[in-house]
Formats: structure tokens, C-alpha cells, sequence
């Protein structure tokens, strides 16, 4: 949702720094202008605008900022359908059956993936169901939530965003080295390369908070198409996670049924959509703040909702919400 703070009153570090490098070089070449009219107060005007920006600058340095917005400190640039603009983050469940919004929660963070699982929870306690299936973009997509939604019972259809490929400039791996072209075999659990060398499990590996066990092959060393499949002069590694069968698993399921579940998440998403920001007029917060504007997105929320089983009531006569196996899909507002 495009926040109360104007797209102006949004600086980022890079574009107070560089702002104040160009005030400093216009002006010397004023006072360098004798023939100018109305020089003095043009200076003047530089410098105050050069001493605003400084003011900006340090106070974001002291809070170790990356951007500051002026009018609503809390909301903060994102990607838009439109490009760059100032907004919050507002985040829907809605449900399959009656397109009902069955969960929101608005926040500040620029990616969606945190809300993926806490989403998804609180939708099935609203639904009262223990048969959950979650769509959502690949925005939402993370091996954690992948594992999390898993153990929590709930079935996720997220598609993976590309990974892999070329390095810019020396192209590996190219793309017939892509870790895709690797098969793992679970029987003895070691991997086949493209060349169809087997890579054995050599050690385990922490990163931050995943830990991997490394498969190599000692036939890099002579392997005829190296320089295509990696840069490293002890030969090619495959880095699994400890629990990528779980992904695996969803990758499969996603080559089976993924398109289906995404035309219905496209959908989906439709209608509350085009409601809110067409019918509802509310692509945009009047308030400030998280607290508050979260508020008004609950309002916008409950006009959706009623404006829905008003529709649905003279459709039907009695609506059932709770206990039937439901289907939810997760997106978000960033609308400029
Ligand atoms: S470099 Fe190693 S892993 Fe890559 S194709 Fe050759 S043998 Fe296989």
C-alpha cells in the first residue's frame, strides 16, 4: 500500500551522499558566475538545502539507516507494479471457496517470505481446519519455510525461483552444469555429475543456520570439461541440505501440479485486488505509522469482507466457512 509520505521525502544514503556532492560542486560554480542575478540568495539557498541534507545524513548515519522518509519514519521504499515508491507491505489470506480475506497482517519489511509460515498458521486456526494447502509466489519461496510449513502439517505450493546460473564473467557453471543436471541417488547416497562421475559424501558444512553435507569426485582433476563446470581448483562440490528431501519433494509436487495451483492463486488474487484498489479505492494509507495504518487495512479489510457475504448471501443462503479442507493464497500489496 503506498504510504502517507511522498516519494520526496524519501532518502536513501546513496542519494542523500550524492545530492550533497552535487549542491557542494553547484555551489562553486555560482560563486564562479559574477553575471548572476540574485546571486547572493541563490547561494544562500544552496547552502540551506546543502545544511537540510547534512542534517539527514548525519541522522541517519547515527541510526545506522539506509533510508529515512520524513513523513512516515516507519514506512519505507519498495518495489512497486509501478516501480520505487514509498508504501508498506500488506499482506492477505484469502480463502478458496467464497474469496473471503481470511487473514492480514501489514508490516514494513520489503520481501514477503517472513510471512509466509505466520500467515498460513493463522489461517488455519481462522479456518478452523487441520487440511491446509497454501499457494503463494515465489516471493515466499525459502527452503525454512518449505521445512516449516512441512512439519506444521500444511501443504505449500511455492514455485522456487531460478538459482544457478552463469557466473557473469566466466559463465560457470554453464548452463548443462546447473545443479539441476546433477541426480542424487538416495540408495548409497552420492551423486552422478553430467559426465557421469560419482560424487561421494566428503564433510558437513554449517552456513548461518543450514548445515550441508558436501559431495565431491576426486575425477575433476581430469575431467575434460572442468573449466565449464567450476572455477575451483579442487573440482566441482554439491552442497545438500540436510533436509532436501523436503524440497525435493516439493519440486516434484510442483512439477506435477504447480501450473494448476498457480492459475488458481492468479485467481485468486484477482478478486480482492481489483476490489480494494478499483471498487474500495484504497491502494494508499491515509494514516501514519505501522499501528495505525495496519488499523485502517483492517478496516479495508472488513469492507472487503462484508461487501463479499453481502454477494455471497444473495447468492446463497447459508454459507458454511469453517471445517471443510481449504485451499488460502498469500500475496501482497504494494501498490503505487
Ligand atoms: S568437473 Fe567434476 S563434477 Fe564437473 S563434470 Fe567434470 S567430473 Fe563431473
Amino acid at each position: 500500500m503506498k504510504a502517507n509520505n511522498g516519494r520526496d521525502k524519501t532518502y536513501t544514503k546513496d542519494n542523500v551522499d550524492k545530492r550533497i556532492k552535487e549542491m557542494d560542486e553547484n555551489d562553486s560554480k555560482e560563486k564562479d558566475k559574477p553575471e548572476i542575478v540574485n546571486m547572493k540568495e541563490k547561494i544562500e539557498t544552496l547552502k540551506k538545502r546543502t545544511e537540510e541534507l547534512k542534517e539527514i545524513q548525519k541522522k541517519m548515519d547515527e541510526k545506522s539507516l539506509n533510508e529515512i522518509s520524513l513523513t512516515d519514519p516507519e514506512s519505507k521504499l519498495m518495489k512497486t507494479r509501478t516501480g520505487m515508491d514509498v508504501c508498506y507491505n500488506a499482506q492477505i489470506s484469502v480463502d478458496d471457496k467464497h474469496h473471503l480475506i481470511v487473514e492480514y497482517e501489514v508490516h514494513n519489511d520489503p520481501t514477503d517470505c517472513s510471512s509466509m509460515v505466520p500467515m498460513s498458521e493463522k489461517s488455519r486456526e481462522m479456518l478452523e481446519t487441520d487440511d491446509l494447502e497454501a499457494l503463494a509466489d515465489k516471493g515466499y519461496f525459502s527452503a525454512e519455510n518449505i521445512k516449516e510449513l512441512h512439519d506444521k502439517g500444511i501443504k505449500a505450493f511455492i514455485p522456487e525461483p531460478k538459482h544457478g546460473m552463469p557466473h557473469k564473467k566466466t559463465g560457470v557453471p554453464a548452463p548443462e552444469f546447473h545443479e539441476s543436471r546433477f541426480r542424487y541417488n538416495k540408495e548409497d547416497d552420492t551423486y552422478t555429475c553430467p559426465q557421469g562421475n560419482i560424487m561421494h559424501f566428503m564433510s558437513k558444512r554449517r552456513n548461518e543456520k543450514k548445515l550441508f553435507l558436501v559431495y565431491g569426485t576426486g575425477a575433476c582433476a581430469q575431467c575434460p570439461v572442468k573449466s565449464r563446470c567450476t572455477t575451483s581448483k579442487n573440482g566441482r562440490r554439491m552442497y545438500r541440505w540436510e533436509h532436501q528431501e523436503l524440497l525435493d519433494d516439493h519440486r516434484n509436487k510442483m512439477l506435477l501440479h504447480g501450473s494448476e495451483k498457480m492459475k488458481k492463486r492468479k485467481a485468486l488474487v484477482e478478486h480482492p485486488f481489483g476490489t480494494i484498489k478499483r471498487a474500495l479505492n484504497s491502494g494508499y494509507t491515509l494514516l501514519r505509522g505501522k499501528r495505525k495504518v495496519s488499523g485502517e487495512f483492517g478496516l479495508i479489510v472488513l469492507a472487503y469482507n462484508m461487501k463479499r457475504v453481502i454477494n455471497i448471501r444473495s447468492e446463497e443462503n447459508n454459507i458454511k466457512i469453517a471445517g471443510d479442507n481449504r485451499n488460502i493464497t498469500l500475496f501482497q500489496f504494494n501498490m503505487a
